[in-house]
């Protein structure tokens, strides 16, 4: 889905498809750099980093293992709960693995600090964190993301993955939703 096909629906558009994939390629680069000795375990975080997931595997120029949690957050609303429950748990062993936590988005960084600390206790070498978006919010916990795409302003996106109630994750860029959807 295109931002013109639903104009109404969003104030202002943050990061464009062209940005997002150039942006994806750089950590991409980055990332080969640093995974050089060791095959990464690249975890996502379902649902909304199955765009980012996606696209940063593929634009990976090393092998990789993939594997996927799913965690509550938001519910229906806007706002983090702080309640961390796990969903869906992942299929892999961990002993010995770098992991690579792939996130679509930090915001609260309650979620993030909270699966890096669950993850680090299941004998993984190494967890390292992978965000495409960066709130401001973020920085007021003590969680490291070691790679981080795009810092973006204090308001609710959706897009590439990103939902409000389920809806928009297919949208192709990330943009400001208009207030009037959910207030
Ligand atoms: P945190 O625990 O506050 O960092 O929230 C992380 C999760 O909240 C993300 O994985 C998203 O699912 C969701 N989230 C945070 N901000 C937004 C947003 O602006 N739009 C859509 N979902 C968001």
């Amino acid at each position: 889905m295109e931002t013109s096909d639903i104009p109404g629906d969003l104030t202002e558009i943050l990061l464009t498809e062209q940005e997002i994939s150039d942006k994806i390629q750089e950590l991409a680069r980055r990332i080969e750099a640093d995974y050089t000795d060791d095959r990464p375990l690249l975890v996502g975080v379902l649902k909304g980093a199955v765009m980012v997931m996606a696209d940063l595997a593929r634009a990976l120029k090393i092998h990789i293992d993939m594997d996927w949690m799913a965690v509550s957050s938001y519910g229906r609303g806007t706002q983090s709960s702080g309640v961390v429950r796990i969903l869906k748990d992942l299929d892999s062993d961990l002993t010995g693995r770098h992991v690579l936590i792939v996130e679509d988005i930090i915001d609260s960084g309650l979620t993030l600090s909270w699966l890096k600390a669950n993850l680090e206790t299941r004998g993984a070498a190494s967890v390292e964190i992978c965000a495409l978006l960066r709130k401001p919010d973020a920085a007021k916990v003590d969680v490291e993301v070691r790679y981080v795409g795009f810092d973006i302003p204090n308001a609710f996106v959706v897009g590439y993955g990103l939902d409000y109630a389920e809806t928009y994750r297919n949208l192709k860029a990330v943009a400001i939703l208009a207030p009037h959807v959910y207030e």
